[in-house]
This record gives C-alpha cells, structure tokens and sequence, in this order.
C-alpha cells in the first residue's frame, strides 16, 4: 500500500518529500497530529534494515524532528511509535514512522 503511495498511484496528503522519504497524514488519525514517515525504498519493517540503511534511518528520524517543530509540537512534545509483526499492531508491511502529537499520551500503551 505504501509504495503504491510512494510511487503517487494512490493519493495523501504529502508533509514532506526527498529522493529516500516520504511523510503524509496518517488516514486514520489516532491524536491531532498523525503522521506517517516512510522510506520509499521497500522494506518490510525494522527486521529488514540493514547495514547500507543507517544513514536512510537516520534521515527519518530528523524528518520526524523537522515535522514536530513544523506542527507546533516540541513544547508540549510527542511519540514515534513502529509497531512490527501482527502482535505489534503492524498493518501494513511496509516500514514507516507513526508521528503522534497535539494530546497527552498514556503509558502504557494499549
Ligand atoms: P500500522 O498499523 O502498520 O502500524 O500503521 C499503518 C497505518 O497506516 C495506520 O495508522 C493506517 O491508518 C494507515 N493507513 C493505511 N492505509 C492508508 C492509506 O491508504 N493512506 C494513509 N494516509 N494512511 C493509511
């Protein structure tokens, strides 16, 4: 599903875009402020990263700090969460960043 996103087949509403990453508004907001940081080369999830991938990683968690300072939300702070495997909550197989923010979180989570 994410790569058909990645590739423009099927819409989002885009936050931010370069040649390895994309970040679009989750469909299913879970706070005010749900986003999605995916890598547009495929990888399944945190399993598959490997050794050619640290700087990508690293990449998306500045585009994660870039579009929290973006949406207002370093004062009062917010959550990166990667649910892997059915027992993590994972949906769909391909790796990306939930960015929540704009209510207070509880720990721990459901
Ligand atoms: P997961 O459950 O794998 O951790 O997260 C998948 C997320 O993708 C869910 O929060 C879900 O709402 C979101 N999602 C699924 N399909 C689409 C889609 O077509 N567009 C967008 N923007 N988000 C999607």
């Amino acid at each position: 599903m994410f790569c058909r996103i990645v590739s423009g087949e099927v819409p989002a509403e885009i936050l931010h875009e370069d040649a390895e990453i994309l970040a679009f508004r989750d469909i299913n907001p879970q706070a005010p402020h749900h986003i999605l940081v995916v890598p547009r080369k495929h990888m399944d999830s945190l399993l598959q990263v490997e050794e050619g991938d640290m700087h990508l990683l690293g990449r998306m968690h500045q585009v994660v700090a870039q579009l929290a300072r973006q949406n207002g939300l370093v004062d009062e702070g917010f959550r990166v969460v990667v649910n892997t495997g059915p027992a993590g909550g994972q949906t769909v197989g391909h790796l990306h960043f939930h960015l929540l923010g704009g209510r207070d979180m509880r720990w721990p989570p459901g």
